[in-house]
């Protein structure tokens, strides 16, 4: 009622251990749990209940403790959604110079919500809260004019719920010659564990296949972001048998998920992890550091843990197993990983970089934190050496001073209804020739 729930049949009877629920971590990733609410929420709810209050008085109470819990996080809704001719792009957010992510409206769900997850907003909250895109026009006009963008990463919730006549909608038009700079095109996704027939017997998993060479044909990269939180995802035989289809069309899947607690929180299940997907033919990309949002007080574990949990599986995988990164928080500067614990100046502190920043001249910066074996987001942390500020502090003012003065991206009307046509307009007319004959 307050966060989404939502579980399928596949995860109900492939991936939990019911002789080990309410402690089996699948469980834990789709069930709720008391734990989630803050006591004084619970109580209000489960007051609220036992008084047999109205639908009306729940629901309102249920959005008034959302409101509580950081639905956007790291600045997204001010500082990422970019603006073109004085209005918001809809269903974009542009935080990296090199990289757009896009958020089609239909792709604003999944086959099963994950706990912890830091989109819930896009599936719990009213309509202007969400970031989404019904067509693909406006980022179409964006990525004409941002020739630095080499990669657009595709979104949601999870797009690849959407069929793939949908999806390819979204997807044909960013093929233009006029957009060669976009040389990757990416889609976060959980099907890979959640509906592993997406890739293998859904009517239109042979077309989905298609459209993944059809990318590759006009030269571009087609990478799987699959989000894995434990090894028990890659169990069922129909799992290998995706990941044998999608990697026969040449694409690449890399993984990544945050650490855990209660889902994936130990060095054995991430040894697990990247061992199997090196075998399978999967890239260990990022782990992640639970963000701040939502139940986030109740899934997080300290960033001193989180290094020994990585540090731990990282020595014991091949090279081929150290592509992985992390852990990793997404926060409102930038991408910044823990990378180890030094003593320096006689000060014992947390080494941290940028692997991506609002300012790209951040990337690769060591960085020092004063080491506190309690903190578990960047915000928590201190500068070491009696500093008063991190390196970047000025500089992200400096950006956030720079952003549309005073307007809220909710207070202009979307550039997508100043358009005419019900149709996306495109500069391609082989793909319109294309729509209309399908
Ligand atoms: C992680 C992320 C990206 C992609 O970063 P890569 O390092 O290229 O994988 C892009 N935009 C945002 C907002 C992100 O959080
Ligand atoms: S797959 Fe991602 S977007 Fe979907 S519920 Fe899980 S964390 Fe959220």
């Amino acid at each position: 009622m307050v966060l989404p729930f939502r579980v399928n049949e596949y995860v109900i009877r492939e991936l939990i251990d019911w002789s080990a629920a309410p402690n089996d971590p699948i469980y834990n990733l789709v069930f709720p749990q008391p734990g989630m609410l803050l006591p004084g929420h619970l109580s209000r709810i489960t007051g609220l209940i036992s008084t047999g209050s109205s639908e009306a008085e729940l629901k309102r109470a249920a959005r008034e403790i959302q409101l509580t819990l950081n639905a956007h996080p790291a600045g997204q809704k001010e500082l990422n959604v970019p603006w073109m001719d004085g209005r918001p792009v809809q269903g974009v957010q542009h935080k990296y110079r090199e990289t757009v992510l896009f958020f089609p409206a239909a792709g604003q769900s999944c086959h099963s919500y994950c706990m912890y997850c830091f989109r819930w907003a896009q599936f719990a909250r009213p309509d202007r809260f969400r970031f989404e895109a019904h067509q693909p026009i406006a980022l179409v006009q964006y990525l004409q004019v941002h020739p630095e963008v080499s990669s657009v990463l595709i979104t949601g919730g999870d797009p690849l719920v959407m069929s793939t006549e949908v999806l390819r909608q979204f997807v044909e038009p960013l093929l233009d010659p006029s957009l060669n700079h976009i040389q990757s095109i990416r889609f976060g996704t959980k099907s890979l564990s959640y509906w592993p027939h997406r890739f293998v017997s859904d009517s239109d998993a042979d077309d989905l296949l298609m459209l993944f060479e059809e990318i590759q044909a006009t030269g571009r990269h087609v990478a799987l972001m699959a989000h894995v939180s434990h090894p028990r995802e890659l169990e069922p035989p129909i799992v290998a048998e995706a990941i044998r289809r999608i990697r026969g069309t040449g694409a690449v899947i890399r993984t990544q998920s945050p650490v855990v607690r209660g889902v994936n929180d130990g060095v054995g299940p991430w040894t697990t992890l990247w061992k199997t997907q090196v075998r399978l033919g999967l890239v260990p990309y990022y782990m992640f550091v639970a963000r701040d949002t939502g139940a986030q007080h109740h899934f997080k574990i300290s960033l001193a843990e989180a290094l020994e949990i990585f540090s731990g599986a990282y020595r014991q995988v091949s090279g081929l197993g150290r592509t992985a990164r992390g852990p990793v928080m997404s926060a409102t500067p930038g991408k910044v990983a823990v990378t180890g614990v030094s003593r320096m100046k006689g000060e014992e502190v947390f080494v941290l970089s940028f692997l991506q920043g609002r300012d790209p001249s951040w990337v690769g910066q060591p960085f020092f934190a004063r080491f506190d074996p309690d903190a578990a987001w960047l915000d928590e942390l201190r500068p070491a050496f009696g500093d008063s500020e991190f390196f970047f502090e000025a500089r992200l003012r400096e950006i956030k001073a720079t952003l549309p003065a005073g307007r809220s991206p909710q207070s202009v009307p979307p550039l997508l209804r100043t358009l005419p046509g019900p149709k996306p307009r495109t500069p391609n007319p082989a793909w319109r020739r294309k729509l209309r004959k399908s």
